[in-house]
């Protein structure tokens, strides 16, 4: 990969900005090469429509390359057999030449996925590093067990690595959601096969570079660029994978299960979609704060968000002047060039993204919802898909646009007379990623958080958020959890080793 711009080269827009060259072939035991029946295919910018470059179009052949040479690395133990400190080492060496490049993975983020760059910078190449330091650091402060038997046994409870681990990521947080994966994943031992998504693939075969860089060896960490069903299922319906952790679509979630239960029964651990609920009451105690949390949360990362507060509850005394208080906020929000230093909302990853969002905003309207703000693609750059943040009011339950996730900068905003009828209204959906509630009120705060079905809930904020803490969903969000220790989990088999002592002292 050719050396990319600093950041501070990036005060002109993009248009005067020379492309930088990205390599997108496939890396797979160490090495970078192509697809094996030599297909590509192009990755375009949505800042601008450029292609950036040409990707490995990567398939079964090519999966099978990747899933053999990740479990030789696994078979010969040349990553597992290290000591668990040595594997810290590596990891947080890792982490350091990420946070090294960070320049240049932001622009090639911001580049390939349309989000702005001091986001790309600030939060994906940081947060990405975390992780990956984080499981590093863990791995050689984790204890095994003894079961408490009786004296004429020692049973030993051990957790050994699951062997060959598949990833298959979105393209909404490339690097963070790669990172929540590989880092816990490769910190205790397994072998790594990721594919990231075709809408922004670059900055996984970046980070497979940086991991080679850093010690960790060849075969253990593989990418396989490409389309889902061509490269997303082999992967997924592999008899030689023995986990598949995907992050997605619930649509393609469920197809995961059924490929796991299709082939090996390997397990899967799925990440997927939501409808979060933001529920604001009369005696929230900081009117302005839940303003920005309600505005920002949604706009953040073009509401490309899984946990995106989309669905907005307000009591419906303090309705209208809390609706006052968000418009004045959208202007602030308008979308601009990604590599503009000063952006806060980008382009939207492409043009078929770009459809679904104006598909859905134009559903709100014909369903009776009443549009408050934006609605209409936008061009602050030419040739790249932008759209306004767009507020709808007098949204009910029973509109597409509070029952079905849009991925989008769509705040949908609707009403509610007390705990009881809120409570109802936000559990009945089929996700439960996330939800907040806003009260100064001590034991509504806890009896509506206790109630709502999600796998987060927050007590006047929205975006809390520590490596240190499991994300994930209840009902169709998905199986499993990513980050905090308990990822863990995922990852590893439970041994049983019994000990006979014959003669107890
Ligand atoms: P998607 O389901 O279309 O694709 C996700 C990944 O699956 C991509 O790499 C894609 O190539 C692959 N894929 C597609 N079809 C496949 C198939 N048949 N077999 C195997 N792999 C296949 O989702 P997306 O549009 O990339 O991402 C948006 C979705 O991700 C949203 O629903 C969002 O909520 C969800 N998401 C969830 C979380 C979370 O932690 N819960 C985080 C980020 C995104």
């Amino acid at each position: 990969m050719v050396p990319l711009r600093t950041l501070d080269d990036l005060k002109a827009t993009m248009t005067e900005t020379p492309m930088p060259t990205f390599d997108g072939r496939a890396l797979i035991n160490g090495e970078r090469v192509a697809a094996r029946d030599g297909q590509t295919f192009d990755c375009i910018s949505p800042v601008d429509g450029r292609v950036l470059t040409q990707v490995a179009r990567c398939a079964g052949a090519d999966v099978d390359t990747a899933v053999s040479a990740a479990r030789a690395a696994f078979e010969d133990r040349r990553w597992v057999g290290k000591a668990p400190a040595q594997r810290k080492r590596i990891m947080i060496r890792f982490a350091e030449l990420i946070q090294a490049n960070a320049d240049a993975l932001a622009l090639t983020e911001a580049l390939d996925m349309g989000k702005p760059i001091k986001y790309a910078k600030g939060v994906d190449v940081n947060s990405a590093a975390n992780c990956i330091r984080w499981y590093g650091e863990a791995v050689d402060k984790i204890y095994d067990e003894i079961a408490p038997t009786p004296q004429t046994a020692l049973a030993l409870i051990t957790r050994e690595p699951v062997g060959v681990v598949g990833v298959i990521v979105p393209w909404n947080y490339p690097m963070i959601m790669a990172a929540w994966k590989i880092a816990p994943a490769l910190a205790v031992g397994n072998s790594v096969v990721l594919k990231p998504s075709e809408k922004s693939p670059l900055t996984a075969l970046r980070l497979a570079e940086l991991a080679l860089e850093a010690g960790i060896p060849p075969g253990v960490f593989n990418v396989v660029p490409g389309y889902g069903p061509e490269a997303g299922s082999p992967l997924a319906l592999h008899m030689d994978v023995d986990c598949i952790a995907f992050t997605g679509s619930t649509r393609v979630g469920k197809q995961i299960h059924v490929m796991a239960g299709q082939s090996n029964l390997k397990r899967a651990w799925t990440e997927l979609g939501g409808k979060s609920p933001n529920i604001v009451f009369a005696d929230c105690p900081d009117l302005d704060k839940a303003v920005d949390a309600a505005v920002g949360s949604i706009f953040f990362n073009q509401g490309e968000s899984c946990n995106a507060p989309s669905r907005l509850f307000v009591e419906a005394s303090i309705k209208e002047a809390f609706l006052e208080k968000a418009l004045a906020k959208v202007p602030g929000y308008q979308p601009g060039n990604p590599l503009d230093r000063n952006t806060v909302m980008g382009a939207i990853v492409d043009e078929t993204q770009l459809s679904t969002v104006l598909r859905y905003i134009e559903s709100g309207k014909s369903e009776g919802a009443k549009l408050l703000a934006g609605g209409e693609r936008v061009s602050p750059v030419a040739g790249g898909c932008y759209v306004q943040p767009t507020i709808f009011d007098g949204v009910t339950n029973d509109m597409t646009i509070a029952r079905e996730e849009i991925f989008g900068p769509v705040l949908s905003v609707l009403s509610f007379s007390d705990a009881a009828d809120v409570v109802r209204q936000a559990n009945s959906n089929v996700y439960g990623l996330q939800a907040a509630v806003w009260t100064r009120d001590i034991n509504k705060a806890h009896g509506v958080a206790r109630a709502l079905r999600a796998g987060t809930v927050h007590v006047n904020s929205y975006d809390e958020d520590d490596i240190t803490v499991p994300f994930g969903g209840f009902k169709q969000s998905g199986v499993g959890r990513d980050k905090s220790l308990h990822a863990f989990d995922k990852y590893t088999e439970t041994k049983t080793t019994w000990i006979r002592i014959d003669s107890p002292v």
